[in-house]
Order: structure tokens, then C-alpha cells, then sequence
């Protein structure tokens, strides 16, 4: 079923991606870690050729009042919509979707997330739920990135293990050009994974990227030994 949400406002969270943020309509539910598809009606401003819907993870948590969704921008008429739109337009959301939740999640005894780009936003999601819940189920997120400027929320993700013991974060810049970033610049492989997670029979995997950066990921875990039945994936296209 289709709803109709109603845009907020967009906020730059690193270079060319935003943040935009839409009402709630009453009742809509889903759970941190899933996704839904966001279409423009006919009349948009700008066409396009691929049907001007996309899926997007939703990026905050189910508890806050309102959606709210990361995107990098492009040339495709679909996102060039989203950048024009104006506090009041109107578009349409599909239900959420997705296995990889936090509910899901929690049967584990943790949890590594991997991402790149923003393949981070359902993980904000989660991570956002769990804080809100006071939930101590044990999270490990490795984030990689080019370099800061592309880095969404990095001071954000950067500070959370000292807030939250039960957090862990390895963030990489893998073209890094700030001589003041005193952390890791590797890309992501089975040592470094091995560096900050301990695998344990119930631990559960949530990879987020575009189709490369997932299908690397599947390989270095599946080669490790790590069952299928504990590896989540969204797969961005
Ligand atoms: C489960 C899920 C969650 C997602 N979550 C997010 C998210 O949180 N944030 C986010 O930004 N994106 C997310 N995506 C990806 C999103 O749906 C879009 O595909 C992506 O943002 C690119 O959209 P675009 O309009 O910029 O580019 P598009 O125009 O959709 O192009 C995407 C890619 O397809 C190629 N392409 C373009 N047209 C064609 C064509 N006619 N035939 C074949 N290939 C073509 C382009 O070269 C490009 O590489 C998610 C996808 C999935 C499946």
C-alpha cells in the first residue's frame, strides 16, 4: 500500500549527500535496518527514464516522530527532484521491507556492520534504535569511505564508544588527504575485520554498499568460515 509523506527539510551531511526528512504518516511502521521504495507523482519536475521511484534504507530510527532518508546526489531526474523539493511537497512510500532488522539482530549476541558510502544509513538506524533502548546488545560498525568530506555524520559515528561501551567503531579513509585523520586509511580485508571482531557462533553480519563493496565483503566473510544464514545484505545497486 502506498502513503503519502509530506517534505521537511534536507540537511548536508557530507560532500553531496543528504539527509531529507519527511512527516510520518500515522500508524506507518518499520523497523530499524529495513527499507522502502519513495516515488514522485506524475507531475514532478524533473522526469526519469527509470520510473522516478528508488529504494532508500530509512535512515532514523522507528521510535522518532518523523522519516527520514540519506542520499547521494546525481544527474538522474529522480534525485534531482529530491533536491528541489520544497518544505510541503508531496510524495508516495511504499511499506517497509527487508530481513536485515534490528529485531532479527538482536537474537545474535552481536552484531558487525559493514558499510561503505552510504550503505551507512540503515545502520544509523540501528544504531540510533538501539541507543534509545538502552540496548546493550554489542554493535561493531566498520565504515569505509574515500576521505572526511565524504564521510556522513563522521564526528558522530567517531564519538559513540565513548558514550556507549557496547559500541565499537573502525572507520577507514581509504584516500585519505587530512594529515590530522590518525586512524585507519586500509581497506577493508579479513584482517581487519579480525582486528575488532572475535566471531562467535551467534554473531550476526549486516553489509550495506553498492554491489562491488558487498560482493567483496560476502567473499572475505565467506572465506573465514562464516555460514551464509548469518551474513545480511543491501545490495545498493
Ligand atoms: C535495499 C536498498 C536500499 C537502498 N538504500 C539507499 C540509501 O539509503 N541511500 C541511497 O542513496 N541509495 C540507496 N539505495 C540505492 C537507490 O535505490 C538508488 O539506486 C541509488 O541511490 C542511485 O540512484 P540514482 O537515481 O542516483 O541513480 P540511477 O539513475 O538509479 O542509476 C543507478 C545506477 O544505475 C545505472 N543506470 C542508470 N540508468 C540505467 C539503465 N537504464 N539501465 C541500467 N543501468 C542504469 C547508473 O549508471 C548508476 O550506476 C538502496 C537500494 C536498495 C536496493
Amino acid at each position: 500500500m502506498l502513503e503519502e509523506i509530506t517534505f521537511q527539510n534536507k540537511e548536508e551531511v557530507a560532500e553531496n549527500t543528504f539527509l531529507y526528512t519527511f512527516s510520518k504518516p500515522k500508524g506507518y511502521t518499520f523497523q530499524a535496518g529495513q527499507y522502502a521504495t519513495l516515488r514522485f507523482h506524475k507531475k514532478a519536475l524533473h522526469q526519469d527514464d527509470r520510473g522516478n521511484a528508488r529504494c532508500f534504507s530509512f535512515a532514523n530510527a522507528p521510535y522518532e516522530k518523523t522519516l527520514s532518508f540519506m542520499m547521494r546526489q546525481s544527474e538522474s531526474g529522480f534525485k534531482k527532484n529530491m533536491f528541489d523539493a520544497k518544505e510541503g511537497d508531496t510524495m508516495q512510500i511504499t511499506g517497509a521491507q527487508g530481513r536485515g532488522t534490528f529485531e532479527v539482530f538482536r537474537e545474535g549476541d552481536q552484531l558487525v556492520m559493514i558499510c561503505a558510502g552510504v550503505g551507512v544509513t540503515p545502520m544509523r538506524s540501528i544504531l540510533r534504535q538501539s541507543i534509545y533502548e538502552n540496548n546493550t546488545l554489542s554493535l561493531i560498525l566498520i565504515n569505509s569511505n574515500r576521505n572526511r568530506r565524504s564521510t556522513p555524520e563522521l564526528e558522530w559515528l567517531e564519538a559513540l564508544p565513548q558514550s556507549y561501551s557496547y559500541i565499537k567503531v573502525l572507520n577507514t579513509l581509504t584516500d585519505n588527504d587530512d594529515s590530522k585523520w590518525q586512524g585507519s586509511t586500509q581497506r577493508i580485508d579479513e584482517a581487519m575485520i579480525g582486528s575488532i571482531v572475535s566471531d562467535t557462533p551467534q554473531t550476526l553480519y549486516f553489509v550495506a554498499a553498492g554491489v562491488g563493496f558487498v560482493q567483496a565483503v560476502e567473499r572475505i566473510l565467506l572465506s573465514q568460515g562464516i555460514p551464509r544464514e548469518r551474513i545480511y545484505f543491501d545490495s545498493f545497486g
